[in-house]
């Protein structure tokens, strides 16, 4: 086994989920009315190594939207159609060093990157565009699915509908891409950011999504049923992203504390991968002023110090 002693894990674990459970600071993300109605009490966590030993605590099974943690998965899904090339034609690959959803292009007038809104609008406009809205969500599903081993992958109207009525910023930043002749040719804007929408409304829960981490951990082979989604480049060029942008404007602080490509979600959803070891997932909606999960950040903080996981450690 890849954590020989799994049962010392799953204690030192559970200790720390045991002392993040009175964190109260932090405020649910209400700019979508939906997600402002889910109870800020929820805390799950979730962990599956890559060798499929797994645990869980909490509301590990609630469900939750991915929000912003189906941008790794669609920057994976363009790389796979396109190459790094092509699709960094597109898009950049440096931190913005701004929040997840300012009004800025880099230098070339693109999106900083795949991990912020501008980049992942972006990434949703390459993927099949010729295809039929429902296919082109069909193909994301399903690879949600396979990632996550068959385990709860579901889809939340509500929250679709709700982001779609409120999406002004979205749509400015649609806008000024397209200003800037960002996007692909042919591209139909209001598809694409329909599209993107229904990618942030994919439903998962804490233990679904560590399978999906778990995936990633393992160089794009899901750890259960031991397929594979992704190549190993494809796997290596996203956590180099999540490492380096995972985490929005707090991506250079987490990337020195922490060291572990992630991804965060306005919902309170936290992917972390430990690669070539396991994926993690922690889920809190309360967030904190950059939009990360208040307890996700402190989870973080307390597994590296207890155990060896920050990169570098092993220098
Ligand atoms: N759907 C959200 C948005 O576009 C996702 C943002 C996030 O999770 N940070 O605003």
């Amino acid at each position: 086994f890849i954590i020989p002693d799994f049962a010392a894990l799953q204690l030192e674990i559970l200790a720390i989920y045991e002392g993040l459970r009175g964190v109260d600071e932090g405020q649910v993300a209400d700019y979508i009315p939906q997600l402002g109605r889910v109870d800020p009490e929820k805390f799950g966590i979730a962990l599956c190594t890559v060798d499929g030993q797994r645990f869980a605590a909490g509301d590990a099974q609630s469900v939750f939207c991915v929000q912003s943690v189906c941008k790794p998965i669609n920057y994976c899904l363009a790389l796979e159609q396109h190459g790094a090339e092509q699709v960094h034609r597109h898009v950049g690959r440096e931190p913005s060093g701004r929040g997840f959803n300012e009004l800025t292009l880099n230098s070339e007038g693109l999106p900083h990157n795949p991990m912020i809104n501008s980049g992942a609008i972006m990434c949703c406009s390459l993927l099949r565009p010729s295809w039929e809205m429902a296919d082109r969500f069909d193909h994301v599903a399903e690879t949600w699915r396979k990632l996550a081993g068959g385990e709860a992958v579901g889809f939340n109207n509500a929250v679709y509908l709700s982001e779609r009525r409120t999406a002004d910023r979205n749509f400015a930043l649609g806008y000024f891409m397209r200003e800037h002749n960002a996007f692909p040719d042919g591209t139909d804007l209001t598809e694409t950011l329909e599209f993107y929408f229904q990618c942030c409304s994919i439903e998962v829960d804490a233990r679904s999504l560590s399978v999906v981490a778990a995936s990633l951990a393992n160089g794009g082979v899901n750890p259960l049923t031991r397929e594979r989604i992704f190549s190993a480049d494809t796997v290596r060029k996203c956590l180099s992203l999540m490492s380096s942008c995972g985490m929005y404007d707090y991506s250079g602080e987490f990337a020195f504390t922490i060291g572990l490509p992630a991804k965060s979600g306005v919902s309170g959803g936290l992917m972390i991968v430990v690669p070539g070891v396991m994926g993690i997932c922690v889920w809190s909606p309360r967030l904190d002023a950059l939009g990360n999960s208040v307890r996700g950040v402190a989870f973080c903080k307390d597994l590296v110090n207890r155990f060896n996981f920050h990169v570098y450690d092993s220098l």
